[in-house]
């Protein structure tokens, strides 16, 4: 089979890491018979600097125009100051909302090879775990309406977030659906306590809950959720939340896997075209550098064979040679800690997992 993937590579770390899952499925192609063609388009501060846009039109036709896309990251201090709406940042909500991509998969386990890299407690870490953050990506308090006026105390700045009943129905059925592919158990996550959004949220994942009586459903507290996941993580099957809750404890869920560099992504809609990308941002300490972790990017490659290609044993291939390269003992320097010695860059961990594949 042929299959088209657009890339946006974008800004620090992306071209590089992108650079490695493409290597990764090319050796994959050549193994299993498919041929992947790779078409590049601009995002992020790199398009500002082409074209003076974040997403250029010509990068949203491209996308469309693909079976799946590929991103790496958008973002640096370059373009730190420039206004909201033509930063790097707001590529990423408008490609997301170009391509009706709602539902956000965020899968966090912890590889036994990485136990020591994780930053929490032994007896935790023992445990382990695997879970699926499934994030709500187009709505919520990122895309609500903003600005500035005149307060109580003067000028103020506002953001707000609404959510409609259709947009936390599709959402928390994407979970259900997710938990009856796992284990069966679903933590949906709110602020019910306090936020009225957060009231309407709870009340629709109830009724959906009726819908799915195989799968053990409960609700939990934002606050409480960031306690427990470095509590007890091996608690959690699939957990559902809002955008700017999942944005916040995916990042949790990621540093407790050992490093943020290890994480994937998958951003889907209702057809198989999905958008897959790291959870991490463009890294600008160590971009150019040639040491960033490629494995989230990769991870993400294979997140694309799985969801939007049906290529169950090809996706399964790089998650096995991923796991191969951690527990021969290889490792870019986020997941050595500082100080210690003996890391390998992100084009020799690219190299190493292709070996394994
Ligand atoms: P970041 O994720 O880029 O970096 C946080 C820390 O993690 C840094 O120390 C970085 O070196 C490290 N890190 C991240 N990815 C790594 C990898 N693959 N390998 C090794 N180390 C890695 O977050 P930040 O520093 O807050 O943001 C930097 C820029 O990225 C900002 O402009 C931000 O807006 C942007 N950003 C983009 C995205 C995205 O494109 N999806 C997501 C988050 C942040």
């Amino acid at each position: 089979m042929k299959y088209n993937i657009a890339l946006l590579k974008g800004d620090g770390i992306g071209p590089e890491i992108v650079d490695g899952a493409v290597a990764v499925l090319e050796k994959i192609g050549e193994k299993f018979g498919h041929s992947f063609d790779f078409n590049s388009y601009l995002i992020g501060g790199c398009a500002i600097d082409k074209t003076g846009l974040p997403l250029p039109k010509e990068t949203v036709d491209g996308c469309l125009e693909s079976d799946s896309v590929l991103l790496g990251a958008v973002g640096g201090i370059k373009w730190d100051s420039l206004p909201g709406d033509i930063r790097p940042e707001k590529a990423l909500l408008g490609i997301r909302s170009a391509l009706g991509l709602y539902t956000n998969l965020r899968p966090a386990k912890l590889y036994p090879a990485l136990k020591d890299a994780s930053p929490l407690r032994s007896d935790i870490v023992q445990k382990g775990f695997d879970l699926l953050i499934v994030r709500e990506l187009t709505g919520g308090i990122y895309f609500g309406e903003r600005g500035y006026r005149e307060g109580k105390f003067g000028r103020e700045a506002f953001d707000t977030e609404a959510y409609s009943t259709i947009e936390i129905e599709r959402i928390g059925r994407a979970a259900f659906n997710a938990a009856m592919k796992r284990n069966k158990v679903l933590t949906s996550i709110d602020k019910a306590n306090v936020l009225e959004t957060s009231r309407l949220w709870r009340s629709v994942m109830h009724s959906l809950s009726d819908e799915f009586p195989q799968v053990k459903y409960s609700d939990m507290l934002v606050d409480n959720a960031a306690m427990q996941l470095v509590r007890n993580p091996s608690q959690f099957d699939v957990v559902v939340t809002s955008n700017m809750f999942g944005d916040i404890l995916s990042d949790e869920a990621s540093q407790i896997t050992g490093s943020i560099g290890m994480l994937a992504s998958a951003s889907l809609g209702d057809g198989k075209r999905g958008m897959y990308e790291p959870i991490h941002g463009s890294a600008p300490d160590i971009a150019g550098q040639n040491k960033a972790n490629p494995i989230a990017t990769i991870l993400s490659a294979a997140m694309m064979l799985d969801y939007s290609f049906d290529l169950h044993d090809e996706s399964e291939c790089i998650e096995n040679a991923v796991r191969k390269a951690l527990e021969n003992g290889f490792r870019t320097a986020d997941l050595l800690g500082v100080g210690r010695d003996g890391a390998i860059s992100c084009s020799d961990m690219t190299k190493k997992i292709i070996e394994f594949i």
